[in-house]
């Protein structure tokens, strides 16, 4: 076995020790109701943005599709296969999850893939399932190259991050089952970035219009 894999096992069994043999009684729940996640949270692939490690969640609180880049595609019944659309309609249509959290992040390697395709050839290529994929932020690369033409990549990468979190807030909309749970208020959407150097979030204000530091220091109630 590689010492890589040593790595994980050695995790395991920290985690047999110190969270399954510690805490049977939320395990035995979770096996006996069920889940019953409050939370769907969209987060990237990304290994430095877990959601359940920053924000502090224990299994079973958060339902969680992860893909690069944190996209939201629309709504497209083909004979394609859509794992975060099958994601998502498992999540609000059969758990009854009434929060959905598209959880963006700086440095985003699927965003730079993008604004580097595009500066590359000044067009979108469909060469690979990746370079496809991102494309969903499409809109996001075209405004952030019209604002900020003048920014470094790395720079106009993190604003795409947080200009394609509303596009991608858009495209939920474009499925029946979550635009009817916004227009009767039983859903609410919230598009959080995770700033990587400072360890905030800043959430979209949809009254300002703009993002904002999400205050956790305020909250004075514990858990
Ligand atoms: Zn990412």
């Amino acid at each position: 076995m590689s010492k890589e894999i040593d790595y994980l096992i050695k995790g395991y069994k920290n985690f047999r020790q110190q969270y399954f043999e510690k805490d049977k009684a939320l395990y035995k729940n979770l096996v006996t109701i069920g889940q019953q996640p409050k939370y769907l949270v969209v987060a990237c692939s990304d290994s430095r943005v877990d959601p359940a490690i920053i924000l502090d969640c224990k299994p079973g609180d958060l339902f969680v599709i992860r893909n690069v880049a944190n996209l939201i595609p629309p709504c497209e019944f083909d004979s394609h296969y859509h794992g975060t659309s099958a994601a998502l309609e498992f999540g609000i249509c059969d758990l009854g999850i009434r929060d959905i959290i598209i959880l963006g992040h700086s440095q985003c390697g699927g965003i730079t893939a993008l604004l580097e395709n595009y500066k590359k050839s000044k067009s979108f290529t469909m060469n690979s399932f990746l370079s496809q994929w991102v494309e969903i932020a499409k809109p996001a690369c075209h405004q952030v190259i019209n604002d900020h033409p003048n920014l470094s990549t790395p720079d106009q990468a993190d604003i795409c991050a947080q200009h394609s979190l509303l596009y991608s807030l858009e495209n939920l909309n474009t499925f029946s089952w979550i635009k009817e749970g916004i227009d009767n208020g039983t859903l609410s959407l919230h598009a959080w970035y995770f700033d990587l150097n400072t360890g905030k979030i800043h959430f979209f204000h949809p009254e300002y219009q703009k993002f904002e530091v999400l205050d956790c220091y305020s909250e004075k109630e514990s858990r």
